[in-house]
């Protein structure tokens, strides 16, 4: 193996290695911001769930009122029956408080109904309180882990870069023009390995003329893909 194929395999590699320290840098915030938007969405099914429960009870409560009122009535109606003036009064009374008796046990049974719902709500409420304290934690525990990595992920970024620099020296000069486009327009996949005559980034046959050139140490470029080429056959 060639001194060319050496260093632009390992420049490749460095390549690829920065590709990898860059993307998870990448990806930390958006863990992040992942985990932010599930607590929001947790916050948001607990506020409704609050607002169920609380109209629950408040439904409940009016009912509770109107039982109170109907009851009132009741009473009062019950004094006038007493001084009703006529037969025909007396009848008249005693059917409104019938059917203020007959509301009043509909209203009974109603205020029962509500009352466990407001109970079970209870339950609901707490678990959706929970799952925002645990989103919460979660998303904490997910932020610091990335703060802790992002210092070394950083230095490494360095050090790899600084060991491209010192790769692409060795470069012959007169490729550096085109590596460097590439390298803008591609990243790490400006290089490609040559396995079995074949270029691993676009599965084109190499010609034997560049099959030969790439052998004698020649830098090379893929003709479909455009990729830098190295020999890779070797591993
Ligand atoms: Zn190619």
């Amino acid at each position: 193996m060639s001194a060319t194929t050496n260093s632009l395999s390992e420049l490749h590699q460095l390549h690829l290695q920065l590709q990898d320290v860059q993307e998870r840098l990448v990806r930390g915030p958006k863990q992040i911001s992942a985990r932010e938007r599930f607590v929001e969405t947790k916050k948001q099914e607990a506020e409704e769930v609050r607002a169920q429960h609380q109209k629950l009870k408040m439904d409940a409560d009016a009912r509770s009122l109107q039982l109170k009122t109907n009851e009132a009535r009741i009473e009062e109606l019950k004094l006038k029956l007493n001084t009703a003036a006529s037969n025909k009064e007396f009848n008249i009374i005693k059917s409104q408080i019938e059917a203020d008796e007959v509301a009043n046990s509909v209203l009974e049974d109603e205020i029962l109904e509500f009352l466990e719902k407001v109970d079970s709500s209870v339950a609901g409420v707490k678990s959706a309180e929970d799952a925002v304290s645990a989103a919460e934690q979660e998303c904490e525990r997910v932020a610091q882990q990335i703060a802790e990595q992002e210092p070394g992920l950083n230095s490494e970024a360095e050090k790899l870069s600084a060991a491209i620099r010192e790769a692409e020296s060795h470069l012959p000069a007169t490729v550096g023009e085109q590596y460097r486009r590439l390298v803008q327009a591609h990243g790490a996949g400006a290089m490609a390995g040559v396995i079995n005559s074949v270029c691993s980034n676009c599965h084109v046959t190499i010609t034997p003329q560049m099959l030969v050139q790439l052998n004698s140490s020649h830098v090379i470029f893929c003709k479909t893909c455009g990729r830098m080429l190295y020999q890779q056959d070797a591993e």
